[in-house]
């Protein structure tokens, strides 16, 4: 309509200004009608959709921002449960995870242990169970979580009754190395939440003790562990038995292909949420390297763990039968230790690993199967007597340490035939924990890794011919005399 036609109309209601569009005398300027105004809404409203929906992480940008535990939209009790377990502020992977979960998107979580993620799972978890409202048929659960070993199975369960003890849920754990009849028994009437290692879960399976029908929320816990215990069969066999429709969720400290597969495999559209770069060890880890002959270690091992600032620690061994070793050896010098490790009872594990937590026994020396997922708050160091056969490992052992906002320090005791892993761990983790010197009787890594503080000069010495006892850390300049009693090597301050 022409602005002159408009004014010529002497009697314009309030309706038909709002609606036709036209020059406005009210406003003195040209007014949009509501059609119009509507066209617009609407098209500037799909503008900001569409940003959102093409970057997927304007989403989660948007709930970085939220820092406070209530503004992540979690149940009153969950809430009310945080408080009691004394947590301020969300952790990152907490920030970022729990609204996208309460959406009920999939999500692949790449997280190091220590990092929050159990409670980044489980707090949302448990507030879509509480608004769902409904109950586990018999022999059935209404959401299941995977996890490697009996350890981290039984924490996360443990994790459960912390954050839902201000909630009606049930819950239980099923998990191989005990009898599984009780197990059936607590099956039998149904379980809000599962949580169990693959292998036992699929015996319940096979004898018609559980089905998997009613899981509309399932998790897979260390995924990369899970696969590097050759549960990757086991996982798909039991994910190819849920329903189709579900929220997945997939938490792995690091994403090797066959990781990511499974994911494209079973899960929809996953938002993906990462709180640290891919097996990077977690940055307050002062980490240190003791290049020795294998005949030095035990004293080496006594001394470091009889120095005052050592509350609780982990030893690291490769084989079982070592892992006894060193407690015997510990034993007699007078430290209080025990083994953990897959040839011990279920029961004597829990019972270790509870003397551990109370502090009546302050090493535990684990082979690495048995330490997955030991969540022990306090624990000041870690110690690979023997170094893993994988760099990944390396990152998972040095992760017991550090944990809760704490720091921590690794040692690793190297001896000359170690040096190899030694360097691909070095690969692995982009810096250098050897330093000057000590860096030149190793091969140079292939590509230089960032951040590695490595001087330069010295050197002469073949491979393996450095005096036992010699102490490096990533850092710092050398440093004669050792922090640690009986310690003939040198030290570099980290
Ligand atoms: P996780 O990575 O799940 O093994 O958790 C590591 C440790 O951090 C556990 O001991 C938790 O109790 C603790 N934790 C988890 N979330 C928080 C938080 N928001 N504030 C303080 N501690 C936390």
């Amino acid at each position: 309509m022409a602005r002159r036609e408009y004014r010529q109309t002497a009697a314009f209601s309030l309706p038909t200004a709002i609606s036709a569009p036209g020059y406005c005398p009210l406003a003195g300027r040209y007014r949009r009608g509501i059609a119009e105004r509507l066209t617009y809404a609407s098209f500037f409203l799909k503008i900001i959709r569409c940003s959102v929906r093409t970057n997927p992480c304007a989403r989660l940008n948007m709930s970085v921002h939220l820092t406070q535990f209530a503004d992540l939209g979690l149940a009153e009790p969950v809430l009310r449960a945080i408080t009691a377990a004394g947590y301020e502020t969300p952790t990152p992977i907490q920030a970022k995870a729990i609204p996208t979960l309460l959406e009920g998107r999939d999500l692949i979580g790449i997280a190091q242990t220590g990092t929050g993620k159990t409670a980044a799972f489980v707090l949302p978890l448990l507030t879509r169970l509480a608004q769902a409202n409904e109950r586990a048929n018999p022999r059935n659960c209404r959401a299941l979580i995977l996890a490697p070993t009996r350890e981290l199975a039984a924490q996360i369960d443990d994790s459960i009754r912390d954050y839902a003890k201000f909630m009606k849920l049930s819950h239980c754990v099923v998990v191989g190395g005990v009898k599984p009849r009780p197990q059936i028994k607590r099956l039998e009437g149904g379980v809000d939440i599962l949580v169990a290692t693959p292998g036992r879960l699929l015996d319940h399976v096979s004898t018609g003790a559980l089905r998997l029908d009613g899981v509309k929320t399932v998790i897979l816990d260390e995924a990369d562990q899970m696969m590097d215990l050759g549960f990757m069969p086991a996982i798909r066999q039991i994910m190819s038995k849920l329903r189709k429709t579900r929220q997945t969720m997939l938490f792995s400290a690091t994403m090797p292909a066959q990781i990511r597969k499974l994911a494209s495999d079973f899960l929809d559209n996953p938002a993906e949420v990462s709180v640290a770069p891919q097996s990077k060890p977690i940055e307050r880890i002062q980490q240190e390297v003791m290049l020795m002959d294998a005949s030095a270690k035990r004293n080496a091992l006594r001394d470091i763990l009889k120095a005052e600032d050592v509350k609780l620690a982990i030893v690291f061994t490769r084989t079982k039968r070592g892992a006894d070793r060193v407690v015997q050896n510990l034993e007699k010098d007078g430290l209080r230790a025990a083994a953990i490790h897959g040839n011990k009872s279920q029961n004597q594990r829990e019972k270790t690993l509870a003397n551990f937590k109370n502090g009546s026994v302050n090493i535990l020396v684990a082979t690495d199967i048995a330490a997955r997922g030991i969540d022990v708050d306090g624990i000041t160091h870690v110690v690979n007597y023997e170094m893993p056969t994988v760099a990944e490992v390396y990152v998972h052992r040095i992760g017991r340490t550090a944990r809760a906002g704490t720091d921590g320090i690794a040692i690793a005791l190297v001896e000359p035939d170690e040096r190899t892993m030694l360097r691909e761990i070095e690969n692995l983790i982009g810096k250098y924990l050897t330093a000057e010197g000590a860096a030149l009787h190793i091969p140079k890594p292939v590509k230089k890794p960032g951040g590695g503080n490595r001087g330069g000069g010295g050197g002469g010495q073949r491979r393996g011919s450095r005096p036992q006892g010699q102490t490096v850390t990533a850092t710092g300049s050398r440093k004669p005399g050792g922090r640690r009693p009986g310690q003939g090597g040198q030290r570099k301050a980290g």
